[in-house]
């Protein structure tokens, strides 16, 4: 993996004048921390934290970043509607390796009869999306790009909690198609909108349509989260980190729990710890902070963990009629 160029970020925190700097790295880039450290050391005084950011929604804890001058967060972009108490340096990792789209790769979408085509990416895939969208229009497609809420930075761009970008134009297409990796983006997109989506996956440059895997993982869900439905009581967990908060839904939450008449608490944590909620005895979790921990965790908690959409689909008045993506919008 090619490294960040520090140089920009080193003009910044000299203009800044900021003499202790906060460096927070995601796991995947961790390997590299020394040298990062080692360039940045060489004009500030450098602490490194050893906690895992899995987004710019999180900038660590306020007794560790209240003692520093500034924040230099590696790999994420900017959530640009989030008032950060700190300033923050985001150093975005972009995937710049040279690709060779197959030339066949998007036929399937021709002999499907789409010809309007909606262009979304995460983020770190970006400048492929560019690419993407010169190919497809090449081929005689015409393309849009989906402009998302304030909770995103640029167009295009979904994150796991905000498919803003999706909702935008899924009435104005024929298609959706998704630049990334993985399936968890694609899936939401799909449960997000009403039309057919696609990931260009560039693990293995493959074409896929989503909705089996949609299917698949609704199932799943619904397995675990309906073990909640004679669930008498409920933690209710705010999560503290800056672009997570969420606490009037909790509150919500609790009082539509108390109206059931069962037992809710509310508690406010920074992780979701799943032994905690054990030794609470709580036969159910409803997690207001990042809607992927509920789903990616879900095995490590002894008990159903719900994300607040979930929560809806399952005890509020009016729920939803099929399984909707919890989403944090701006
Ligand atoms: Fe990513 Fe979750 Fe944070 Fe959203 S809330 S930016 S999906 S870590």
């Amino acid at each position: 993996m090619k490294l960040l160029d520090l140089n920009e970020t080193i003009v910044k925190l000299n203009e800044m004048g900021a003499k202790k700097i906060l460096l927070q790295l995601p796991d995947g880039l961790k390997p590299h921390v020394f040298d990062y450290f080692n360039k940045l050391s060489a004009s500030f005084n450098i602490i490194v934290s050893s906690e895992s950011f899995y987004g710019a929604c999180d900038i660590g804890s306020r007794d560790v970043y209240s003692h520093v001058d500034a924040i230099v967060q590696l790999g994420h972009s900017e959530i640009p509607n989030i008032k950060y108490p700190k300033p923050v340096i985001f150093l975005e990792y972009r995937d710049s390796h040279k690709i060779v789209f197959p030339e066949d790769i998007f036929n399937s979408l021709k002999a499907g009869g789409y010809r309007k085509i909606g262009l979304l990416c995460s983020v770190q895939y970006i400048d492929h999306m560019k690419e993407v969208d010169s190919i497809l229009k090449k081929m005689g497609f015409s393309t849009v790009t989906g402009i998302p809420d304030r909770r995103m930075k640029y167009p295009g761009q979904v994150l796991g909690c905000n498919f803003s970008a999706a909702h935008a134009i899924q009435n104005s297409v024929d298609c959706l198609l998704i630049v990334t990796t993985g399936k968890f983006h694609g899936i939401g997109v799909q449960l997000s909108t009403s039309t057919d989506v696609f990931i260009l996956d560039l693990n293995d440059l493959s074409l896929k349509n989503i909705k089996d895997e949609t299917d698949r993982f609704i199932r799943k869900r619904y397995v675990g989260i309906s073990r909640a439905l004679d669930a008498e009581k409920f933690c209710v967990v705010v999560d503290t980190k800056v672009g997570q908060y969420r606490e009037k839904v909790a509150e919500v939450i609790v009082d539509r729990i108390r109206e059931m008449g069962r037992e809710a608490v509310i508690l406010k944590a920074n992780e979701a710890n799943p032994t905690d909620y054990s030794n609470m005895r709580c036969d159910a979790v409803v997690f207001t902070g990042c809607p992927r921990v509920p789903i990616d965790d879900a095995d490590k908690f002894a008990m159903p963990i719900l994300t607040v959409t979930e929560f809806q689909m399952l005890f509020s008045k009016n729920p939803p009629k099929r399984y909707v993506m919890d989403e944090i919008v701006a």
